[in-house]
Protein backbone atom coordinates (compact mmCIF):
# COMPACT_ATOMS: atom_id res chain seq x y z
CA UNK A 1 0.00 0.00 0.00
CA UNK A 2 1.08 3.68 -0.80
CA UNK A 3 2.05 5.92 1.84
CA UNK A 4 -0.40 8.57 1.14
CA UNK A 5 -3.37 5.64 1.61
CA UNK A 6 -2.43 5.56 4.71
CA UNK A 7 -3.92 7.23 7.83
CA UNK A 8 -2.50 9.67 10.45
CA UNK A 9 -2.59 6.79 13.07
CA UNK A 10 -0.99 4.36 10.50
CA UNK A 11 2.30 6.62 9.39
CA UNK A 12 2.78 7.34 13.16
CA UNK A 13 2.98 3.77 14.03
CA UNK A 14 5.39 2.95 10.85
CA UNK A 15 7.64 5.95 11.87
CA UNK A 16 7.97 4.94 15.89
CA UNK A 17 8.66 1.42 14.56
CA UNK A 18 11.26 3.00 12.22
CA UNK A 19 9.59 1.07 9.34
CA UNK A 20 9.61 4.68 7.22
CA UNK A 21 11.20 7.95 7.52
CA UNK A 22 9.39 11.39 7.47
CA UNK A 23 11.37 12.09 4.16
CA UNK A 24 10.08 8.83 2.74
CA UNK A 25 6.80 10.08 3.57
CA UNK A 26 7.30 13.40 1.97
CA UNK A 27 8.54 12.15 -0.84
CA UNK A 28 5.76 9.73 -1.73
CA UNK A 29 3.47 13.36 -0.90
CA UNK A 30 5.66 15.31 -3.24
CA UNK A 31 5.14 13.00 -5.98
CA UNK A 32 1.07 13.28 -5.23
CA UNK A 33 1.18 17.10 -4.92
CA UNK A 34 3.05 17.12 -8.64
CA UNK A 35 0.78 15.01 -10.07
CA UNK A 36 -2.63 16.38 -8.77
CA UNK A 37 -1.67 19.68 -7.41
CA UNK A 38 -2.62 22.05 -11.23
CA UNK A 39 -5.73 20.55 -10.92
CA UNK A 40 -6.70 20.63 -7.40
CA UNK A 41 -5.44 23.96 -6.51
CA UNK A 42 -5.50 23.60 -3.32
CA UNK A 43 -2.69 25.32 -2.20
CA UNK A 44 -2.02 29.45 -1.94
CA UNK A 45 2.11 28.26 -1.11
CA UNK A 46 3.55 25.19 -1.66
CA UNK A 47 7.29 25.08 -0.86
CA UNK A 48 8.96 22.09 -2.20
CA UNK A 49 12.46 22.80 -0.50
CA UNK A 50 11.17 23.95 2.40
CA UNK A 51 8.86 20.87 2.98
CA UNK A 52 12.10 18.15 1.97
CA UNK A 53 14.37 20.10 4.36
CA UNK A 54 11.92 20.35 7.30
CA UNK A 55 10.95 16.00 7.10
CA UNK A 56 14.95 15.63 7.16
CA UNK A 57 15.19 18.04 10.09
CA UNK A 58 12.28 15.78 11.95
CA UNK A 59 14.33 12.75 10.98
CA UNK A 60 17.31 14.19 12.33
CA UNK A 61 14.95 15.31 15.50
CA UNK A 62 13.67 11.08 15.51
CA UNK A 63 17.58 9.94 15.19
CA UNK A 64 18.47 11.54 18.07
CA UNK A 65 15.92 9.24 20.10
CA UNK A 66 13.68 11.77 21.09
CA UNK A 67 10.19 10.87 21.48
CA UNK A 68 7.71 10.60 18.81
CA UNK A 69 4.30 12.27 19.32
CA UNK A 70 1.32 11.36 17.59
CA UNK A 71 1.75 13.98 14.69
CA UNK A 72 5.59 13.64 14.31
CA UNK A 73 6.27 13.81 10.60
CA UNK A 74 2.82 13.99 10.04
CA UNK A 75 1.74 16.38 6.74
CA UNK A 76 -0.72 18.33 7.73
CA UNK A 77 -2.27 21.36 5.22
CA UNK A 78 -3.19 24.64 6.50
CA UNK A 79 -5.72 27.09 6.07
CA UNK A 80 -4.26 30.38 4.79
CA UNK A 81 -5.56 32.59 7.66
CA UNK A 82 -3.75 30.56 10.34
CA UNK A 83 -0.98 32.66 10.77
CA UNK A 84 2.62 30.75 10.66
CA UNK A 85 5.78 33.05 11.05
CA UNK A 86 7.93 33.62 7.87
CA UNK A 87 5.57 31.49 5.64
CA UNK A 88 2.72 34.11 3.98
CA UNK A 89 -0.67 34.10 5.12
CA UNK A 90 -3.04 35.66 2.40
CA UNK A 91 -6.28 34.82 3.67
CA UNK A 92 -6.93 34.26 -0.08
CA UNK A 93 -7.27 37.90 -0.50
CA UNK A 94 -4.95 40.52 -2.52
CA UNK A 95 -5.35 42.68 0.42
CA UNK A 96 -2.70 40.18 2.23
CA UNK A 97 -0.95 38.14 -1.07
CA UNK A 98 2.38 39.27 0.62
CA UNK A 99 1.51 39.68 4.26
CA UNK A 100 3.87 37.94 6.80
CA UNK A 101 3.11 36.93 10.18
CA UNK A 102 5.56 37.50 12.59
CA UNK A 103 4.53 34.86 15.14
CA UNK A 104 3.06 31.42 14.48
CA UNK A 105 -0.69 31.16 15.75
CA UNK A 106 -1.29 29.16 18.85
CA UNK A 107 -2.73 26.05 16.99
CA UNK A 108 0.54 26.01 15.16
CA UNK A 109 3.14 26.64 18.42
CA UNK A 110 0.85 23.32 19.28
CA UNK A 111 1.97 21.29 16.34
CA UNK A 112 5.54 22.72 16.42
CA UNK A 113 5.99 20.51 19.71
CA UNK A 114 5.07 17.67 17.74
CA UNK A 115 7.41 17.88 15.35
CA UNK A 116 4.74 18.15 12.59
CA UNK A 117 5.33 18.29 8.84
CA UNK A 118 3.48 21.49 7.80
CA UNK A 119 2.55 20.92 3.62
CA UNK A 120 1.46 24.55 2.98
CA UNK A 121 -0.74 27.41 3.00
CA UNK A 122 -4.36 25.72 1.91
CA UNK A 123 -6.50 27.80 -0.48
CA UNK A 124 -9.94 28.98 0.75
CA UNK A 125 -12.57 31.20 0.22
CA UNK A 126 -11.30 35.07 0.45
CA UNK A 127 -11.23 35.98 4.30
CA UNK A 128 -13.72 32.30 4.98
CA UNK A 129 -16.66 34.41 3.16
CA UNK A 130 -17.80 31.82 0.74
CA UNK A 131 -19.28 28.48 0.70
CA UNK A 132 -17.33 26.89 -2.69
CA UNK A 133 -14.17 28.46 -2.32
CA UNK A 134 -14.93 30.05 -5.65
CA UNK A 135 -14.12 33.37 -3.82
CA UNK A 136 -10.25 33.18 -3.86
CA UNK A 137 -7.71 35.92 -5.43
CA UNK A 138 -5.55 32.79 -5.70
CA UNK A 139 -8.24 30.87 -8.49
CA UNK A 140 -11.27 28.19 -7.40
CA UNK A 141 -10.59 25.03 -5.82
CA UNK A 142 -11.60 21.67 -7.40
CA UNK A 143 -13.37 18.73 -5.82
CA UNK A 144 -11.76 16.08 -6.27
CA UNK A 145 -14.43 13.46 -7.26
CA UNK A 146 -15.53 15.73 -9.89
CA UNK A 147 -13.13 18.35 -11.34
CA UNK A 148 -16.43 20.43 -12.31
CA UNK A 149 -17.56 20.68 -9.43
CA UNK A 150 -16.71 22.82 -6.25
CA UNK A 151 -15.41 21.39 -3.18
CA UNK A 152 -17.08 23.71 -0.67
CA UNK A 153 -15.98 26.58 1.37
CA UNK A 154 -14.46 28.40 2.85
CA UNK A 155 -11.96 25.49 4.05
CA UNK A 156 -11.90 24.13 0.25
CA UNK A 157 -8.22 23.55 0.11
CA UNK A 158 -8.28 22.35 3.34
CA UNK A 159 -10.74 19.66 2.55
CA UNK A 160 -9.75 18.77 -1.09
CA UNK A 161 -5.80 18.94 -0.26
CA UNK A 162 -6.88 15.78 2.29
CA UNK A 163 -9.48 14.20 0.04
CA UNK A 164 -7.23 14.26 -2.86
CA UNK A 165 -4.55 12.66 -0.27
CA UNK A 166 -2.32 15.98 -0.71
CA UNK A 167 -1.84 15.64 2.71
CA UNK A 168 -2.95 13.54 5.48
CA UNK A 169 -5.34 16.03 7.56
CA UNK A 170 -5.57 19.60 7.86
CA UNK A 171 -6.50 22.43 9.90
CA UNK A 172 -9.52 24.31 8.52
CA UNK A 173 -11.59 27.42 10.34
CA UNK A 174 -15.39 27.39 11.00
CA UNK A 175 -17.22 30.51 11.21
CA UNK A 176 -20.87 29.25 9.81
CA UNK A 177 -19.87 25.55 8.35
CA UNK A 178 -16.69 26.16 6.74
CA UNK A 179 -14.85 22.68 7.86
CA UNK A 180 -17.94 20.61 7.68
CA UNK A 181 -19.38 21.86 4.80
CA UNK A 182 -16.51 21.23 2.35
CA UNK A 183 -15.69 17.73 4.28
CA UNK A 184 -18.73 16.85 3.77
CA UNK A 185 -18.78 17.95 -0.07
CA UNK A 186 -15.05 16.16 -0.47
CA UNK A 187 -15.95 12.92 1.27
CA UNK A 188 -14.16 13.31 4.66
CA UNK A 189 -14.19 13.85 8.33
CA UNK A 190 -14.11 17.54 9.98
CA UNK A 191 -15.03 18.66 13.46
CA UNK A 192 -16.50 22.35 14.56
CA UNK A 193 -15.37 22.35 18.35
CA UNK A 194 -17.42 24.18 20.98
CA UNK A 195 -16.34 27.90 21.18
CA UNK A 196 -13.54 28.11 23.04
CA UNK A 197 -11.91 25.17 22.90
CA UNK A 198 -9.38 25.85 20.26
CA UNK A 199 -7.62 29.46 20.57
CA UNK A 200 -8.11 31.30 17.89
CA UNK A 201 -4.77 33.56 18.70
CA UNK A 202 -3.24 33.88 15.21
CA UNK A 203 -6.43 32.92 13.30
CA UNK A 204 -7.19 36.18 11.34
CA UNK A 205 -10.41 37.28 12.58
CA UNK A 206 -14.09 36.98 10.13
CA UNK A 207 -16.51 36.95 12.75
CA UNK A 208 -15.05 36.71 16.63
CA UNK A 209 -17.98 35.29 18.29
CA UNK A 210 -18.61 32.52 15.76
CA UNK A 211 -15.26 31.70 14.67
CA UNK A 212 -13.37 28.26 15.52
CA UNK A 213 -10.77 26.36 14.13
CA UNK A 214 -11.00 22.70 14.05
CA UNK A 215 -9.41 19.01 12.46
CA UNK A 216 -10.22 17.74 9.06
CA UNK A 217 -9.10 14.54 8.21
CA UNK A 218 -9.98 11.06 6.19
CA UNK A 219 -11.47 9.12 9.45
CA UNK A 220 -12.82 9.92 12.71
CA UNK A 221 -9.66 9.05 14.70
CA UNK A 222 -7.39 11.08 13.41
CA UNK A 223 -9.71 14.00 13.64
CA UNK A 224 -10.49 13.39 17.27
CA UNK A 225 -6.59 12.72 17.63
CA UNK A 226 -5.13 15.63 16.23
CA UNK A 227 -8.24 18.04 18.05
CA UNK A 228 -6.82 16.97 20.77
CA UNK A 229 -3.41 18.54 19.78
CA UNK A 230 -4.64 21.88 19.35
CA UNK A 231 -7.48 22.40 22.13
CA UNK A 232 -6.96 23.78 25.24
CA UNK A 233 -7.15 27.01 27.22
CA UNK A 234 -4.46 29.66 26.07
CA UNK A 235 -4.02 32.97 27.83
CA UNK A 236 -3.67 34.48 24.39
CA UNK A 237 -7.38 34.33 23.22
CA UNK A 238 -9.64 35.89 26.12
CA UNK A 239 -12.57 33.53 25.09
CA UNK A 240 -10.84 30.64 25.36
CA UNK A 241 -12.11 28.65 27.91
CA UNK A 242 -11.10 26.67 30.79
CA UNK A 243 -11.44 22.91 30.32
CA UNK A 244 -9.85 19.75 30.29
CA UNK A 245 -9.07 18.41 27.33
CA UNK A 246 -10.59 14.49 27.06
CA UNK A 247 -8.62 12.56 25.36
CA UNK A 248 -11.35 12.26 22.35
CA UNK A 249 -10.00 9.00 20.84
CA UNK A 250 -11.22 7.23 23.34
CA UNK A 251 -14.58 7.35 22.63
CA UNK A 252 -14.81 6.07 19.30
CA UNK A 253 -15.46 2.67 20.22
CA UNK A 254 -18.29 3.21 22.69
CA UNK A 255 -21.36 1.46 22.67
CA UNK A 256 -23.98 3.94 21.69
CA UNK A 257 -26.81 1.66 23.60
CA UNK A 258 -29.26 3.99 25.21
CA UNK A 259 -28.07 7.32 23.40
CA UNK A 260 -30.41 9.67 22.27
CA UNK A 261 -30.61 11.07 19.03
CA UNK A 262 -33.20 13.98 18.03
CA UNK A 263 -33.37 14.76 14.27
CA UNK A 264 -34.61 18.51 14.18
CA UNK A 265 -37.31 18.54 12.05
CA UNK A 266 -36.42 21.74 10.91
CA UNK A 267 -33.08 20.73 9.32
CA UNK A 268 -34.80 18.40 7.42
CA UNK A 269 -36.66 21.06 5.07
CA UNK A 270 -37.59 20.67 1.69
CA UNK A 271 -34.38 22.78 0.64
CA UNK A 272 -32.38 18.95 1.72
CA UNK A 273 -31.84 16.97 -1.95
CA UNK A 274 -34.29 13.72 -1.27
CA UNK A 275 -30.76 11.69 -2.01
CA UNK A 276 -29.41 13.46 0.74
CA UNK A 277 -32.49 13.41 3.27
CA UNK A 278 -32.94 9.38 2.30
CA UNK A 279 -29.04 8.18 3.02
CA UNK A 280 -29.05 10.37 6.32
CA UNK A 281 -32.53 8.06 7.21
CA UNK A 282 -30.72 4.85 6.15
CA UNK A 283 -27.89 6.22 8.79
CA UNK A 284 -30.14 6.79 11.18
CA UNK A 285 -31.75 3.29 10.68
CA UNK A 286 -28.47 1.63 11.52
CA UNK A 287 -28.05 3.74 14.59
CA UNK A 288 -31.19 2.37 15.83
CA UNK A 289 -30.17 -1.26 15.18
CA UNK A 290 -26.78 -0.31 17.30
CA UNK A 291 -29.48 0.37 19.99
CA UNK A 292 -29.97 4.15 19.31
CA UNK A 293 -33.42 5.38 20.21
CA UNK A 294 -34.02 8.42 17.80
CA UNK A 295 -36.65 10.78 17.56
CA UNK A 296 -37.85 13.90 15.59
CA UNK A 297 -37.78 16.73 17.16
CA UNK A 298 -38.66 20.49 16.91
CA UNK A 299 -36.39 23.84 17.34
CA UNK A 300 -38.76 26.38 15.69
CA UNK A 301 -36.24 29.18 16.04
CA UNK A 302 -33.49 27.28 13.69
CA UNK A 303 -36.10 28.97 11.21
CA UNK A 304 -34.28 32.57 11.75
CA UNK A 305 -30.37 31.14 12.13
CA UNK A 306 -29.70 32.15 8.23
CA UNK A 307 -30.96 35.49 8.68
CA UNK A 308 -29.43 35.61 12.43
CA UNK A 309 -25.93 34.88 11.07
CA UNK A 310 -26.30 37.22 7.80
CA UNK A 311 -26.92 39.87 10.21
CA UNK A 312 -24.00 39.12 13.01
CA UNK A 313 -21.32 37.78 10.78
CA UNK A 314 -21.46 40.62 8.32
CA UNK A 315 -21.50 42.92 11.22
CA UNK A 316 -18.28 41.28 13.10
CA UNK A 317 -16.61 40.96 9.98
CA UNK A 318 -17.29 44.92 8.93
CA UNK A 319 -15.25 45.66 11.85
CA UNK A 320 -12.76 43.59 12.16
CA UNK A 321 -11.78 43.81 8.31
CA UNK A 322 -11.46 47.86 8.88
CA UNK A 323 -7.63 46.91 10.12
CA UNK A 324 -6.68 46.01 6.42
CA UNK A 325 -6.38 50.04 5.73
CA UNK A 326 -3.35 49.74 3.51
CA UNK A 327 -0.97 51.49 6.43
CA UNK A 328 -0.75 48.83 9.03
CA UNK A 329 -1.15 45.66 6.61
CA UNK A 330 -0.28 44.01 3.14
CA UNK A 331 -1.60 45.99 -0.23
CA UNK A 332 -1.17 49.81 -0.04
CA UNK A 333 -2.54 51.48 -3.06
CA UNK A 334 0.73 53.90 -3.97
CA UNK A 335 -0.89 56.43 -6.75
CA UNK A 336 -3.10 58.41 -4.03
CA UNK A 337 -3.01 62.21 -3.38
CA UNK A 338 -4.71 61.81 -0.14
CA UNK A 339 -4.55 59.83 3.32
CA UNK A 340 -8.73 58.87 2.18
CA UNK A 341 -8.55 58.54 -1.67
CA UNK A 342 -5.66 55.88 -0.20
CA UNK A 343 -7.86 54.22 2.15
CA UNK A 344 -10.60 54.07 -0.42
CA UNK A 345 -8.34 52.78 -3.34
CA UNK A 346 -6.52 50.33 -0.98
CA UNK A 347 -9.85 48.42 -0.49
CA UNK A 348 -11.31 48.92 -3.49
CA UNK A 349 -8.40 47.35 -4.72
CA UNK A 350 -7.48 44.71 -2.56
CA UNK A 351 -10.77 43.26 -1.24
CA UNK A 352 -13.33 40.88 -3.53
CA UNK A 353 -17.12 41.73 -4.14
CA UNK A 354 -18.22 39.08 -1.37
CA UNK A 355 -15.85 40.66 1.14
CA UNK A 356 -17.20 44.02 0.20
CA UNK A 357 -20.67 43.22 0.01
CA UNK A 358 -20.58 41.51 3.68
CA UNK A 359 -18.53 44.72 4.70
CA UNK A 360 -21.42 46.76 3.36
CA UNK A 361 -24.39 44.79 4.85
CA UNK A 362 -22.27 44.95 8.36
CA UNK A 363 -21.91 48.47 8.43
CA UNK A 364 -25.36 48.70 7.42
CA UNK A 365 -26.57 46.62 10.28
CA UNK A 366 -23.96 48.76 12.64
CA UNK A 367 -25.08 51.88 11.78
CA UNK A 368 -27.11 54.31 13.84
CA UNK A 369 -30.99 54.21 13.32
CA UNK A 370 -30.62 50.32 11.89
CA UNK A 371 -28.73 48.89 14.88
CA UNK A 372 -31.75 48.18 17.01
CA UNK A 373 -33.58 47.19 14.46
CA UNK A 374 -30.92 44.42 12.97
CA UNK A 375 -27.91 43.39 14.76
CA UNK A 376 -29.82 44.03 18.32
CA UNK A 377 -32.58 42.01 17.50
CA UNK A 378 -30.02 39.50 15.49
CA UNK A 379 -28.51 39.37 18.98
CA UNK A 380 -31.86 38.34 20.92
CA UNK A 381 -33.01 35.52 18.08
CA UNK A 382 -29.78 33.96 18.46
CA UNK A 383 -30.82 33.77 22.48
CA UNK A 384 -34.12 32.04 21.57
CA UNK A 385 -31.59 29.75 19.25
CA UNK A 386 -28.95 28.80 21.87
CA UNK A 387 -32.40 27.90 23.96
CA UNK A 388 -33.77 25.78 21.70
CA UNK A 389 -30.56 23.94 21.69
CA UNK A 390 -30.27 23.74 25.52
CA UNK A 391 -33.97 22.76 25.94
CA UNK A 392 -33.04 20.01 23.14
CA UNK A 393 -29.99 18.78 24.67
CA UNK A 394 -31.94 18.19 28.16
CA UNK A 395 -33.76 15.39 26.24
CA UNK A 396 -31.15 13.82 23.82
CA UNK A 397 -27.16 13.32 23.74
CA UNK A 398 -27.10 14.45 20.01
CA UNK A 399 -28.53 15.88 17.14
CA UNK A 400 -28.92 14.72 13.53
CA UNK A 401 -29.00 16.44 10.26
CA UNK A 402 -27.60 16.50 6.80
CA UNK A 403 -24.22 18.71 6.68
CA UNK A 404 -25.16 20.32 3.42
CA UNK A 405 -28.75 20.19 1.59
CA UNK A 406 -26.76 19.27 -1.57
CA UNK A 407 -23.77 16.95 -2.64
CA UNK A 408 -20.82 19.38 -4.89
CA UNK A 409 -22.45 21.94 -7.06
CA UNK A 410 -20.76 22.58 -10.33
CA UNK A 411 -18.24 25.56 -10.29
CA UNK A 412 -20.15 28.74 -11.88
CA UNK A 413 -23.94 27.21 -10.42
CA UNK A 414 -24.23 29.73 -7.44
CA UNK A 415 -21.65 32.18 -8.15
CA UNK A 416 -23.98 35.05 -9.23
CA UNK A 417 -26.72 34.36 -6.76
CA UNK A 418 -25.37 35.14 -3.03
CA UNK A 419 -28.97 34.04 -1.69
CA UNK A 420 -28.74 30.08 -3.29
CA UNK A 421 -24.84 30.47 -2.33
CA UNK A 422 -25.99 31.27 1.31
CA UNK A 423 -28.30 28.41 1.74
CA UNK A 424 -25.55 25.80 1.37
CA UNK A 425 -24.87 26.69 5.33
CA UNK A 426 -28.61 25.69 6.46
CA UNK A 427 -27.82 22.73 8.68
CA UNK A 428 -24.00 23.95 9.69
CA UNK A 429 -24.90 28.03 11.22
CA UNK A 430 -27.20 27.37 14.00
CA UNK A 431 -24.53 25.11 15.60
CA UNK A 432 -21.60 28.36 15.46
CA UNK A 433 -24.54 30.80 16.77
CA UNK A 434 -24.99 28.29 19.56
CA UNK A 435 -21.47 27.92 20.27
CA UNK A 436 -21.82 24.09 20.40
CA UNK A 437 -19.90 21.57 18.66
CA UNK A 438 -20.75 19.01 15.44
CA UNK A 439 -19.00 16.74 13.47
CA UNK A 440 -19.64 16.12 9.73
CA UNK A 441 -18.55 12.56 8.01
CA UNK A 442 -19.69 10.37 4.91
CA UNK A 443 -22.95 9.08 5.10
CA UNK A 444 -22.89 7.61 2.03
CA UNK A 445 -22.33 8.31 -1.91
CA UNK A 446 -25.01 9.79 -4.72
CA UNK A 447 -25.83 8.50 -7.59
CA UNK A 448 -23.36 10.23 -9.64
CA UNK A 449 -20.87 9.49 -7.63
CA UNK A 450 -20.49 12.46 -5.19
CA UNK A 451 -19.93 12.43 -1.04
CA UNK A 452 -22.86 12.82 1.38
CA UNK A 453 -22.20 14.29 4.89
CA UNK A 454 -23.70 13.55 7.82
CA UNK A 455 -23.74 16.28 11.12
CA UNK A 456 -23.81 15.16 14.43
CA UNK A 457 -23.84 17.79 17.01
CA UNK A 458 -23.48 17.79 20.35
CA UNK A 459 -24.29 20.00 23.85
CA UNK A 460 -21.41 22.61 24.70
CA UNK A 461 -18.28 20.26 25.72
CA UNK A 462 -20.21 17.19 24.52
CA UNK A 463 -17.70 16.30 22.04
CA UNK A 464 -17.86 12.87 23.82
CA UNK A 465 -20.82 11.99 22.69
CA UNK A 466 -20.63 13.21 19.20
CA UNK A 467 -17.48 10.94 18.67
CA UNK A 468 -18.94 7.91 20.01
CA UNK A 469 -22.01 8.10 17.52
CA UNK A 470 -19.36 9.04 14.81
CA UNK A 471 -17.39 6.34 15.48
CA UNK A 472 -20.64 4.32 15.30
CA UNK A 473 -21.32 5.62 11.89
CA UNK A 474 -17.81 5.03 10.67
CA UNK A 475 -18.30 1.60 11.61
CA UNK A 476 -21.73 0.96 9.83
CA UNK A 477 -20.77 3.47 6.70
CA UNK A 478 -17.77 1.67 5.84
CA UNK A 479 -16.50 4.59 4.22
CA UNK A 480 -13.30 4.41 1.31
CA UNK A 481 -11.94 7.46 -0.03
CA UNK A 482 -11.75 7.11 -4.07
CA UNK A 483 -11.83 9.81 -5.87
CA UNK A 484 -11.21 9.97 -9.32
CA UNK A 485 -8.41 11.96 -9.48
N1 LIG B 1 -20.36 29.98 4.16
C1 LIG B 1 -20.51 30.79 5.33
C2 LIG B 1 -20.16 32.21 5.01
O1 LIG B 1 -19.92 32.48 3.90
C3 LIG B 1 -19.63 30.27 6.43
C4 LIG B 1 -18.21 30.61 6.24
C5 LIG B 1 -17.33 30.11 7.34
O2 LIG B 1 -17.72 29.23 8.13
N2 LIG B 1 -16.15 30.68 7.42
O3 LIG B 1 -20.14 33.05 5.83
Amino acid sequence: MSLINLSAYELNDAIRKKEVSVLDIAEAYLQRIEKVEDKINAFITFDRDLFLSRAKEIDGYIKEGNEVFDFTGIPIAIKDNICTKDIRTTCASKILANYISVYDATVIKKLNRQHFLMVGKANMDEFAMGSSNENSAFGPVRNPWNLDCVPGGSSGGPAASVAAMEAVCSLGSDTGGSIRQPASLCGIVGIKPTYGMVSRYGLVAFASSLDQIGPLSKNVRDCAALLEIISGYDECDSTSIKADIPKYTSFLNSDIKGMKIGVPKELMVREIDSEVRDLIYKVLRMLEKSGALIEEVSLPNLEYALSVYYIIAPSEASSNLSRFDGVRYGYRNMESATLREMYKKTRAEGFGAEVKRRIMIGTYCLSSGYYDAYYEKAQKVRTLIINDFKKAFSNYDVLISPTSPTTAFKIGDKADDPLMMYLSDICTIPVNLAGIPAISLPAGISKNNLPVGIQVIGDILREDNILKIAGAIERDVKWKISPKI
